[in-house]
C-alpha cells in the first residue's frame, strides 16, 4: 500500500471487528490474571521482550499496552520494518538503543556529529557506561573496534541540515549495527532500515505527533532488536502513555500531508530567505549547493520543513531576530503544524562542546503549516531588526568568539 493509506489505516486492521470505528483506549496500570501458572507464563513472555500470546493477561502496564502496540505497528508499517518499540520521549528511545548495546557487551559508540544535543551530551558524558568516538561519514571505518557496538548517525542532521549518505556509513560500519535518527526526515521522506541501518529512532515529539503537544519516542527494528529494547523498557520502564500512544496513533493520520505541505512552504520560505540582505547562509537541501551529495530524490524522498539560518551580525543579530519573531513562535522543538525559531547554540545545543556548537548567528526554523506569505512577512520584520541590532557585543562570553567564527 501507499503511505497515505498505510497513515490512515495501519494498527487500526481489528477495528471492524470490535465494532468500533477507532480504536480503545486501554489505560488500566494492571490486568485481571486467568490463574496463577497463566499469568506467570505471560509476564515471563513480556518481561523478556516477547509479544503477550492469543489469551494472555497483558498483566502490567509496563510490560504492554495495547494503544501503545497500535502506534508501534503502524509506524512500522510506514518504516517498512518488522517492528517499532515506543518510549516516553526520543531521549528515552535512544537510551534504550545504549542500553541494549552496552548489555550486549560492546560499550564503544562511533558516533558522526553533529548530533541532536541531547544525543551528543549523552554520549559525551558516558551516562551509560558507553565510551564514544567522533568521527566524520569517512572516518567511520577507521573508528571501529572490536568492542564497538554501536554507530550513531543523524541525516538531516541537526541544526546543520547536512546530509549523510547512509548507504557508505552502512557500508564503513560493517557487522557494527547503525541507529539512525530519522526524526528530521520522518518515514515519509526517509526509511533508513531499507538502506542497511538496524535502528531507525524518531523523537515522536516532532513530526509523529506533530501539534506540539505530546512527548514520545519510537524505534523501527527488526524482530530481534525489537525483543531486546522491549525488555529494556519492560525493566527500567521508560514507557509510552496509552494516551499518548493514542494521540501518536491518531497523528500518523496525517503525517503524509503535512510533511509535504510543510516542505512545500518550505521550499518557499528557504528561498526567499535566501536572497535577503543580512543572512549569510541558508541551510536547507532542497536550495542550489544544498545537497552536494545528490541524496534528495535517492535517500531521501524530499528536502523536509527545516532549515537553519546563519545571520550577519552573529549572536546579536540572531538573538535579536529571533526575539522579535511574531507570528512565529521562539521556542525549541520541531515538525509541528505551527512555525517555530529557536537559537542552537544556546539553546537545544548548549550542552555541546564548545569545538562542536553550532555557529552563534544561527537559528534553526522548523517550518509549520501556515501561509508562506504570512511567514514570509513576520521574517522579514524580523530580520529589520535582526540588521539594526548586528552587535557582535551583545554576545555573552562564551558565545563571542563563536560570533565572529564561520559558520
Ligand atoms: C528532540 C529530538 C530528540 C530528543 O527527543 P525528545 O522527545 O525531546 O526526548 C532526539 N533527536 C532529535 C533529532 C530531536 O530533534
Amino acid at each position: 500500500m501507499n503511505p497515505e493509506t498505510t497513515a490512515v489505516h495501519a494498527g487500526r486492521e481489528d477495528c471492524t471487528a470490535l465494532g468500533v470505528h477507532v480504536p480503545p483506549l486501554d489505560q488500566s496500570s494492571t490486568y485481571p490474571l486467568p490463574s496463577v501458572d497463566a499469568g506467570g507464563a505471560a509476564y515471563e513472555r513480556m518481561a523478556t521482550g516477547g509479544r503477550p500470546e492469543a489469551g494472555d493477561s497483558l498483566v502490567y502496564q509496563r510490560l504492554w499496552n495495547p494503544n501503545v502496540d497500535r502506534f508501534e505497528r503502524a509506524l512500522a508499517s510506514l518504516e517498512h520494518a518488522d517492528e517499532g518499540v515506543a518510549f516516553a520521549s526520543g531521549m528515552a528511545a535512544i537510551t534504550a538503543c545504549l542500553v541494549a548495546t552496552v548489555a550486549a557487551g560492546r560499550s564503544h559508540v562511533v558516533a558522526i556529529r553533529p548530533l541532536y544535543g541531547g544525543t551528543d551530551h549523552l554520549l559525551a558524558t558516558g551516562l551509560l557506561g558507553t565510551s564514544v568516538t567522533w568521527a566524520t561519514a569517512d572516518e567511520v571505518a577507521g573508528a571501529i573496534r572490536p568492542d564497538t557496538g554501536l554507530v550513531v548517525v543523524e541525516t538531516p542532521a541537526n541544526p546543520s541540515l547536512d546530509l549523510v549518505d547512509l548507504r557508505a556509513v552502512v557500508a564503513a560500519a560493517g557487522d557494527v549495527p547503525v541507529l539512525v535518527d530519522n526524526t528530521f526526515a520522518t518515514p515519509i521522506l526517509q526509511q533508513p532500515l531499507q538502506l542497511g541501518a538496524t535502528l531507525s529512532v524518531h523523537s515522536a515529539t516532532k513530526f509523529l505527533g506533530g501539534h506540539g503537544d505530546l512527548l514520545g519516542g519510537i524505534v523501527a527494528t527488526n524482530a530481534e532488536w525489537a525483543v531486546r529494547l522491549r525488555q529494556v523498557r519492560a525493566l527500567t520502564g521508560g514507557l509510552m502513555a496509552p494516551t499518548s500512544a493514542y494521540q501518536f496513533h491518531r497523528g500518523l493520520q496525517t503525517l503524509p500531508m503535512r510533511v509535504r505541505a510543510q516542505q512545500e512552504t518550505a521550499q518557499v520560505v528557504a528561498a526567499w530567505l535566501d536572497r535577503q540582505y543580512g543572512v549569510a547562509r541558508v541551510a536547507y537541501p532542497g536550495l542550489p549547493g544544498g545537497d552536494p551529495q545528490g541524496l534528495v530524490g535517492t535517500q531521501m524522498a524530499g528536502p523536509g520543513s527545516v532549515l537553519a539560518i546563519v545571520l550577519e551580525g552573529g549572536y546579536a543579530a540572531a538573538a535579536a531576530f529571533a526575539e522579535s519573531c511574531r507570528l512565529i513562535t521562539h521556542a525549541v522543538s520541531l515538525g509541528g503544524v505551527d512555525t517555530l525559531i529557536q537559537h542552537a547554540a544556546a539553546l537545544t545545543h548548549r550542552p555541546v562542546a564548545p569545538e562542536a556548537r553550532p555557529n552563534a548567528g544561527l537559528l534553526r526554523l522548523s517550518i509549520g503549516l501556515e501561509h508562506p506569505a504570512d511567514l514570509i512577512e513576520d521574517l522579514d520584520q524580523a530580520l529589520r531588526a535582526a540588521r539594526a541590532a548586528a552587535d557582535v557585543t551583545r554576545a555573552p562570553a562564551d558565545l563571542r568568539e563563536l560570533a565572529t567564527s564561520a559558520p
